[in-house]
């Protein structure tokens, strides 16, 4: 993930500094990132004074706990802003340590208009991206209509290919993306459908719509939903006729087992085990 993290004071313009110092926040909850920090991280380091960030850095350790005695953490951790940040933190409450590698240093300007959250921390989301990067999400995207040659490969193969693409398409990148993605997904879903030969995947349902002008229709489930992360990949994607797929996304759903090869659960009080592929 990467984040980034504001400091109201001017920030060490030496790498070592940056490196060496023990970096940390102490808040009375656990406040975001408390527990989502993770080693490897990146970090962006924002300087109030300069209005700039200044650092991309990666994160090297973290350690995290519950604390009643300030000074105990002063102690254990000497290389950091001393006892004045210290005395202003909460008596007890919970301590994030984090110490970082450099990127690289940098000086970019925060967007105009925006206003920093409270605590100081931000989760580089796409939306964050475009406005302080200049990224492009979509360009994140674009993975699968380019790659795939579907003449050369087999039906299991297509949908492995496509599988091992969607797997790096983001939960929540689909979220915010999801018409894109409605389009990007095309060929894992038809593929799929193809794989299921145009038929409802529910036990002993195994409904075909004829259509007209030839070919049948048939629809495809996500059995974790786009808008609560689910993705396009084999073992969330479930073809299904339209009754079943209601029932799916409207009914009692509890999923007591999910792979790439198989679905079992109870819907509405009817178990149910679903082979996905074959
Ligand atoms: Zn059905």
């Amino acid at each position: 993930m990467e984040y980034i993290t504001s400091r109201g004071f001017e920030l060490p313009t030496d790498q070592h500094k940056m490196e060496n110092f023990d970096w940390f926040n102490m808040w009375s909850n656990k406040n975001f990132p408390y527990h989502e920090l993770l080693l490897g991280d990146t970090l962006y380091w924002f300087d109030t004074t300069a209005q700039k960030l200044v650092w991309k850095t990666e994160v090297v350790k973290v350690d995290r706990f519950p604390y009643s005695d300030k000074q105990e953490i002063f102690d254990r951790y000497p290389n950091s802003l001393g006892l004045k940040y210290y005395d202003s933190r909460p008596d007890s409450g919970y301590f994030v340590g984090y110490k970082i590698k450099v990127i690289e240093k940098i000086n970019r300007d925060k967007p105009t208009g925006f206003r920093f959250p409270q605590l100081g921390w931000l989760r580089v989301d796409n939306e964050i991206s475009q406005k302080w990067f200049n990224r492009n999400p979509i360009e994140d995207i674009n993975i699968l209509d380019d790659n795939i040659s579907a003449d050369d490969k087999t039906i299991s193969e297509q949908l492995a290919f496509l599988n091992l693409k969607m797997q790096n398409v983001s939960p929540e990148r689909i979220d915010k993306l999801v018409s894109m993605t409605i389009r990007k997904d095309t060929k894992i879903i038809n593929a799929l459908k193809k794989s299921a030969d145009f038929k409802c995947q529910f036990p002993d349902c195994g409904q075909q719509i004829k259509k007209k002008g030839g070919g049948f229709y048939v629809e495809v489930a996500h059995v974790k939903s786009v808008s609560t992360g689910g993705q396009s990949v084999l073992g969330n994607l479930i073809v299904l006729c339209p009754n079943h797929h209601k029932e799916f996304d409207y009914g009692e759903l509890s999923i007591s087992e999910q792979t790439t090869d198989n679905l079992s659960g109870l819907l509405n009080g009817r178990q149910f085990e679903i082979k996905l592929t074959r």
